[in-house]
C-alpha cells in the first residue's frame, strides 16, 4: 500500500493490523492499519465502505456529558501548563472542544484562546468562554491573524491530522521563542496494545489516521527543533467495565507501569 508517510511524501505500508468480517467492531470491517517500511508509524488505511470519521461533525454532547471526568484528566495537564508557561501567558488549545481545558486554564489566570473547528462544539465553548474562541483550524486561523503565544496545545488532536509536517510548521509560526508545545496522543508502545492489538480500545481506527508512539513522536519533535521538557504516561481507567475486566486492566496497567509507559502520552516541549 502506498500512500503519504510524515517522513516521506509517498511510501510504502504493509498491512500491520487487518480488520475483517469483524463481529465486535463490525464498523472497522476492511479497515487496514499499515506499517511504513521507512520510518515505522502506523497508519490507517480506511474502507471504501467505511470512511474515516470526521471530527469536524462529532457530537459535542458526549463531552459535555463527560465533563466532571475530563476536568479530573485535565488535572495534569493544567498543572503542566502552570509549571511551564508565565504566570498569566497566552495558551491556544488547538481543537478545544466544548472548551472545558480552557475553562480550568482560565481560572488559573491564563489568557486563554481556542480554536474548534466543529461548528456546534465552537458554539459551546463561545457561549462558556465568550470571547476569544474561532470556528478555524490552525491553518485557517493564522490566514486572519499572526498572533503569538507563550503555549499550544495539542491534546490528543495530532493524531486526526493527515499532514502532521504542515500543522508543525503553522505550529512553529504560532509559538513565541521558548515557547512550549504540550501533545497528548494515544502511545502504542504500551503493554495493552502488545497484548491486545486490535482490540486496544485507543486504537480507534475509524478515527485517527496515525498511530503514533513516544519515541517516534520525541524523535520527531527534537528534528522540529524542540528540546523536551518532559514526559508523562496515564492509563485508561474503564470505570464502567465490569469488576473481572477492570482487574484484569488494572493488571496490564501494572505492566504498563512496571515498563514504564502507558496508553496515552503528554510530552512537555520547548521550542528552541
Ligand atoms: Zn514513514
Amino acid at each position: 500500500m502506498r500512500s503519504s508517510c510524515v517522513c516521506k511524501k509517498n511510501s510504502s505500508f504493509k498491512p500491520y493490523i487487518v480488520y475483517k468480517n469483524e463481529t465486535v467492531f463490525n464498523d472497522y470491517e476492511g479497515t487496514v492499519i499499515g506499517r511504513c517500511e521507512n520510518c515505522g508509524i502506523l497508519k490507517t488505511f480506511p474502507s471504501r465502505k467505511n470512511k474515516l470519521f470526521n471530527p469536524v461533525t462529532t457530537k459535542v454532547e458526549e463531552y459535555e456529558r463527560r465533563k466532571k471526568e475530563f476536568e479530573k484528566l485535565f488535572a495534569r495537564l493544567t498543572a503542566s501548563v502552570e509549571q511551564r508557561v508565565v504566570r498569566k501567558g497566552s495558551v491556544l488549545d488547538v481543537g478545544c472542544s466544548s472548551g472545558i481545558l480552557l475553562s480550568l486554564l482560565k481560572r488559573k489566570g491564563f489568557d486563554v484562546w481556542g480554536l474548534e473547528p466543529n461548528k456546534q462544539a465552537f458554539l459551546y465553548a463561545k457561549k462558556i468562554l465568550k470571547n476569544n474562541i474561532s470556528n478555524d483550524t490552525l491553518s485557517s486561523y493564522l490566514k486572519k491573524q499572526k498572533m503569538k503565544f507563550d503555549c499550544i496545545i495539542y491534546n490528543h488532536v495530532l493524531e486526526h491530522i493527515e499532514d502532521v509536517n504542515a500543522e508543525l510548521s503553522l505550529i512553529k509560526r504560532a509559538l513565541k521563542k521558548n515557547g512550549v508545545l504540550i501533545i497528548g496522543v494515544p502511545n502504542t508502545h504500551n503493554m495493552i496494545f502488545k497484548i491486545r492489538r486490535k482490540f486496544w480500545e485507543s486504537l480507534l481506527p475509524n478515527e485517527h489516521i496515525w498511530h503514533f508512539n513516544t519515541k517516534y513522536l520525541v524523535e520527531y519533535l527534537q528534528k522540529q527543533g524542540f528540546e523536551i521538557v518532559k514526559i508523562g504516561f496515564e492509563d485508561d481507567a474503564r470505570r464502567t467495565y465490569p469488576l473481572l475486566k477492570r482487574v484484569y486492566f488494572t493488571l496490564l496497567s501494572l505492566l504498563n507501569r512496571i515498563m514504564g509507559t502507558g496508553e496515552a502520552v503528554l510530552i512537555i516541549a520547548q521550542r528552541i
